[in-house]
Order: C-alpha cells, then sequence, then structure tokens
C-alpha cells in the first residue's frame, strides 16, 4: 500500500501537467523528484535500521545512518542538475563538486533540525537536503504504528513537522480538515476554523480565497499572522493528491504573495 501512494503521485502529476500545461515544466520536476524518492523510500529500511537490522525507533529524527545514503547522494544532485529549474539546478551543481565530507555534514545537521527546517531563496541546499532526506522521514513514519492523530495539533504528532499542504475529506454532509507534514508525510486531523501557524480562531481573521480552473484548493490565509496555506478539498476533486495539486497551482501562491501573505512551509520550488 505504501509504495503506490508514490505511484498516484506520479500519475496525478501527469494528469495535472496534461490539464495544465502552464505548470507542466513544474510537475515535470516533481515526477522526477518523486521517481527518485520512491526508490529511496524503497530502500528506508537500510539507512535507518540499526545494526542489527531491526526497524528503527521512534525517537525520530535521531537514526540516520548518512554513510549508507551518500552513495546515491551524488545520483540525486545529478538527477537536479539535469532537470530542476535555477536555482535549484545551480545549487546541485556547486554542492556536486563539494565531496562527500560536505555532503555528510549538511545531511546529518538538517536530519538533525529537520522539523524546524525554513526554506529560503538563499537556502537552495536546505531545499535540497529536504527532498534527499524526506522520502527516509516518511518511511519512519509509515513503519510507526503509535502515531496519535486526533489532538489537534498544529505541527506533525509524529515529528513535530510543520504542515506542507491541507486537506478536506468528506465526513456526513461536510468535510473535515486534516493537515499532511512537509517532513514526514504523516496526516492529522485538525480544526476546519483555526490557523495553523498561530492558532487564531477568529472567523473574521481568517481569509479564504479560491480562483478557477483550482476551485477545490483554497488560500487559507490568516490576517493575525500573514501566514498562509494552501488546502485541498477532496469533497469537489476526489482524484486529487494534495501534496500534486498544491504544486501545481502556482497562481493561488501569486495572489497570497500580492495580499502580503508567507506560506507556512515552502514546497520542493522553495515556494
Ligand atoms: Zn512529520
Ligand atoms: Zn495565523
Amino acid at each position: 500500500m505504501n509504495r503506490s501512494k508514490w505511484d498516484r503521485r506520479i500519475e496525478r502529476a501527469d494528469g495535472l501537467a496534461a490539464a495544465h500545461p502552464f505548470a507542466a515544466e513544474v510537475l515535470q520536476f516533481y515526477k522526477r523528484m518523486t521517481i527518485f524518492q520512491q526508490s529511496l523510500y524503497s530502500h528506508g529500511v537500510e539507512a535507518c535500521g540499526n545494526e542489527s537490522g531491526k526497524r528503527i525507533s521512534r525517537l525520530f529524527p535521531q537514526d540516520l545512518n548518512v554513510h549508507l545514503l551518500l552513495a546515491r547522494f551524488t545520483e540525486f544532485l545529478s538527477t537536479v542538475e539535469t532537470c530542476g529549474p535555477q536555482p535549484i539546478a545551480q545549487s546541485a551543481r556547486d554542492l556536486n563538486t563539494q565531496g562527500t565530507e560536505r555532503w555528510q555534514d549538511l545531511l546529518s545537521s538538517f536530519w538533525r533540525t529537520a522539523s524546524d527546517f525554513e526554506i529560503s531563496p538563499e537556502r537552495s541546499e536546505v531545499l535540497l537536503a529536504w527532498i534527499f532526506l524526506q522520502p527516509q522521514a516518511e518511511y519512519v513514519a509509515d513503519h510507526d504504528g503509535h502515531i496519535s492523530r486526533h489532538e489537534n495539533l498544529a505541527v506533525c504528532p509524529f515529528c513535530s513537522g510543520k504542515p506542507i499542504v491541507g486537506v478536506l475529506r468528506p465526513e456526513g454532509d461536510g468535510a473535515k480538515r486534516s493537515l499532511i507534514c512537509s517532513m514526514c508525510a504523516t496526516e492529522w486531523a485538525y480544526g476546519r476554523i483555526i490557523c495553523p501557524a498561530c492558532g487564531e480562531e477568529a472567523v473574521e481573521k481568517l481569509a479564504i480565497y479560491t480562483a478557477s480552473p483550482f476551485d477545490h484548493v483554497r488560500v487559507e490565509a490568516c490576517d493575525t499572522c500573514r501566514r498562509y496555506i494552501k488546502t485541498v478539498d477532496l469533497t469537489k476533486d476526489g482524484h486529487a493528491v494534495p501534496v500534486v495539486d498544491e504544486l501545481a497551482t502556482m497562481p493561488l501562491n501569486l495572489w497570497a504573495q500580492e495580499h502580503g501573505y508567507v506560506k507556512l512551509q515552502a514546497n520542493l520550488l522553495g515556494i
């Protein structure tokens, strides 16, 4: 089951690229990254297992065998060099010349502080470390049977990562909201009318914006902290794959930027 979710992401990227040519280049990059991540995920047990081969402990993010991953990192960087947008491709090119000691420092320090990571235009290396290590975190989370998903937390109940996208799933006659972790992809329940960045609950402070042709994706912005997150409404489009639809709907990001809102967590374009 866990492996097929990667296939669903890839298929959705193909479908959205065909329907929305303006997003095709971005989605092609996403697809290449997802294929790479899928192969890393399938080796997650190697990188995250301890020496006896037992499954990782729940004490994420301490357990990561960076040495086992370094062999794949140069291949990853070369892939980004050829298919990534600037300046991400340039950053991969620069990093690829710096050697294993530098890569080890980058990946180890990112993994130690993964739940707090912030992506900014000047920090493409952090973006690369995130794309590369995200499948490891997802693997760890998928193999933990004790994640509490119903505590209405603003950050991931497993790894404390920030949400990258919200989801509305059908429930009864309406919909319930959940959030998806940017680091380990855990999905957890969250109230519908509350800002995940600052906890604001006053309806008049929480703006919602949608625009054709993406009626199933909405910007949820907060006038108190000026942060926003996009939420994908599966009651309107049951075929949507939230993390992919979030990426494909960049015109909504522009609207948010123009209105002075800052995204709660960047996607793999650093946006
Ligand atoms: Zn998480
Ligand atoms: Zn807020």
